[in-house]
């Protein structure tokens, strides 16, 4: 079935906020995904430390056969980590690196705990400095015995710059990419044109742009939006529920305007998969959301 005819999303991605007390209960927030139907839950926990409210929440959605990643800070790799989550049944544990020099560090100490906290492997947010490093990071990974990177969907907020190929060089990075055996390595990307250079023989999958229809985000101030890269807020959770936010007129404004082809694309022989990219990184770069990925060379 095509996402976007999904009434709610599936899947969630929630920035956890720094501190739980405040209006809204996370608690309830959780029980609401979970009744609506979300499936996959990425949760990302910013403290140096899981604290038992996080372990709450992922252990809400597990009980419910939901599956849940978290993401954590690299501070956060203690043995009293892989401890602490041990029986919780995690799909993924991801600890965050930011640069080539930090995952140096992380890789060794991964893999020395790769036992009880589910699959592990290293999240690395690309921007448009660090995405030429990204050759030598999949080097780094296989040289160590790291089997999962994941490029998490870049959150533009708080001045990050989204990564386009306009201000990197593509055919370079697919290039080098090229010279590199990384299939013992797990890539998972978002981004339709890095997942092309990491890929190049692999299909897009159907539909395009998922935000809104398959997925959600939520900041750690509880606004939702419909993707993590879409800076359109859709309302906060302390003065709406979930269901309320996902049905209301600006949800389906979005998911309209994101369910047609952007005219630039008119005729393009790869738009039933690719369907204009990303309509986030469109927006972000070009100001709407009828824009087709600036990514696109053609
Ligand atoms: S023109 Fe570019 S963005 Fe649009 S569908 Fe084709 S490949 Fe995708």
């Amino acid at each position: 079935m095509s996402l976007h005819k999904l009434t709610f999303p599936i899947r969630a991605y929630w920035d956890l906020p720094e501190d739980f007390e405040g209006p809204v209960d996370p608690m309830s927030v959780s029980s609401e995904m979970v009744r609506c139907g979300i499936l996959s839950l990425d949760l990302w926990e910013p403290a140096v430390s899981i604290r038992p409210r996080t372990l709450e929440i992922a252990r809400r959605f597990i009980e419910s056969n939901r599956a849940v990643s978290l993401t954590v800070a690299s501070a956060a790799l203690k043995t009293s980590l892989v401890t602490s989550l041990s029986g919780l049944g995690l799909s993924t544990l991801l600890v965050q690196a930011r640069s080539l020099g930090e995952i140096g560090g992380l890789a060794g100490r991964i893999t020395a705990l790769e036992t009880a906290a589910g699959k592990l492997g290293i999240s690395f947010q690309v921007n448009p400095e660090n995405i030429g490093d990204l050759p030598r990071v999949l080097t780094r990974l296989v040289d160590c015995g790291v089997s999962l990177l994941v490029l998490p969907i870049e959150r533009p907020d708080a001045g990050n710059q989204v990564h386009s190929f306009e201000n990197a060089d593509h055919e370079g990075l697919a290039e080098q990419l090229r010279q590199i055996d990384y299939r013992s390595v797990q890539v998972i990307a978002h981004d339709p044109f890095l997942w092309a250079a990491l890929y190049p023989d692999a299909a897009l999958s159907p539909g395009g742009c998922q935000a809104g229809c398959g997925l959600i985000h939520i900041k750690p101030d509880y606004s939702v939006y419909p993707c993590p890269i879409l800076p359109v807020c859709l309302g906060n959770l302390a003065d709406h529920s979930l269901k309320q936010i996902v049905s209301s007129s600006e949800m389906k404004r979005v998911k309209e305007i994101l369910g047609e082809l952007p005219e630039t694309c008119a005729g393009c022989p790869k738009s039933p998969n690719c369907h204009g990219g990303c309509r986030g990184r469109a927006y972000v770069v070009r100001g709407s959301l009828k824009e087709r990925d600036p990514a696109c060379r053609l």
